[in-house]
């Protein structure tokens, strides 16, 4: 298992981060990352921010709950954000034009 990574948002280390293939681009991944400080207001990780709260660490002894917390916060988290067609064509033009930092 790899290191907490710092939250891209506030720097605190993430509690964990998943991967979901992206709804739009093929091969892509869509991160969503749980952050305890920044996703304390997000009613979707109320369940897997109250369990890391409580124990710190998965066992044998808890991981069925965590299972259950995670299901629910990934189904309950938001999609990737969508681009619309004439945004993604017009950012590629920007590219090209060397107008995109
Ligand atoms: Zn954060």
């Amino acid at each position: 298992m790899n290191a907490p990574l710092p939250c891209h948002r506030c720097g605190t280390k993430l509690l964990l981060s998943t991967d979901r293939p992206h709804p739009r681009f093929v091969n892509a991944i869509y991160r969503r990352n749980l952050c305890p400080q920044c996703d304390v207001s997000d009613p979707a990780a109320a369940g897997i921010l109250a369990f890391f709260a409580v124990h710190h660490h998965i066992t044998n002894g808890n991981i069925k709950e965590f299972e259950t917390l995670l299901h629910e916060w990934v189904d309950r988290t938001a999609e990737a954000p969508q681009v619309s067609p004439e945004a993604f064509a017009a950012d590629v033009e920007a590219f090209k034009r060397g107008d995109l930092d």
